[in-house]
């Protein structure tokens, strides 16, 4: 459910979210930014989808293996450590082990958001 008025406009696409069920709007906007950086559209709704990011984060900060690893962030050169819970998460799906500190990701990441929920402002 969202809160925000949804006027349909040529091109949207509505699928199913696959946690709840419920049905999503994908805008045609969203879906060009989506081809456009090759991303993988969306499975869930927003709300899963923030709950599974908070669910994610909570896993890591509870966090307390012992640290397998101490790098350096390639942005701001802090060294920060990665336990071996998190090296294992990430070898268990194929990823390579993060090259930044967690400040760093995050903000990262909250860039990504902001660009995706602006992403038709952009394309209008
Ligand atoms: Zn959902
Ligand atoms: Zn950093």
């Amino acid at each position: 459910m969202s809160d925000e008025m949804y006027c349909p406009e040529a091109g949207d696409q509505l699928f199913t979210c696959v946690d709840c069920h419920c049905s999503v709007v994908f805008k045609a906007g969203e879906k060009a930014f989506y081809r456009d950086h090759d991303i993988t559209p969306p499975k869930r709704c927003k709300a899963c989808r923030e709950q599974r990011k908070q669910h994610m984060s909570q896993v890591i900060q509870e966090d307390d293996s012992p640290v397998a690893e101490t790098r350096l962030c390639v942005d701001c050169g802090t060294s920060f450590n990665v336990t071996e819970h998190e090296r294992d998460w990430f070898k268990d799906k194929g990823f390579v082990l993060p090259s930044r500190c967690r400040p760093c990701r995050a903000r990262r990441r909250a860039d990504r958001d902001a660009v995706a929920t602006h992403a038709r402002v952009w394309k209008d």
